[in-house]
């Protein structure tokens, strides 16, 4: 069980797994790379250029995994094979808001 899963397409200002690269001279994102199939997802300007999914969790108490905090990116055809599985299929909604 988890009780804090955030699922967006935002990333995070710092990420300690290091699939996501900033350039260092201007600290503009750079490259994301897929958890699943190691595809590197287009970076333009420091904007993603492309569908991404960015899922992170932190396990709580009751879980097997206390206190640890797991994070990862898919590309947009990983996410698709992914859900492609689910029994229940995932809530779909419209937003203006496009990132
Ligand atoms: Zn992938």
């Amino acid at each position: 069980m988890c009780d804090n899963a955030i699922v967006s397409c935002k990333i995070p200002k710092e990420d300690k797994s290091m699939k996501i690269y900033f350039d260092d001279n201007t600290k503009e994102l750079k490259a994301i790379v897929c958890n699943k199939c190691k595809k590197e997802i287009r970076v333009k300007n420091g904007m993603i250029m492309e569908g991404c999914f960015h899922g992170s969790v932190r396990f709580g108490y009751f879980s097997r995994k206390d206190g640890t905090e797991h994070s990862f990116d898919l590309c947009e055809e990983c996410y698709d094979k992914l859900i492609e599985g689910f029994a229940i299929p995932v809530k779909e909604e419209e937003t203006t808001e496009l990132l």
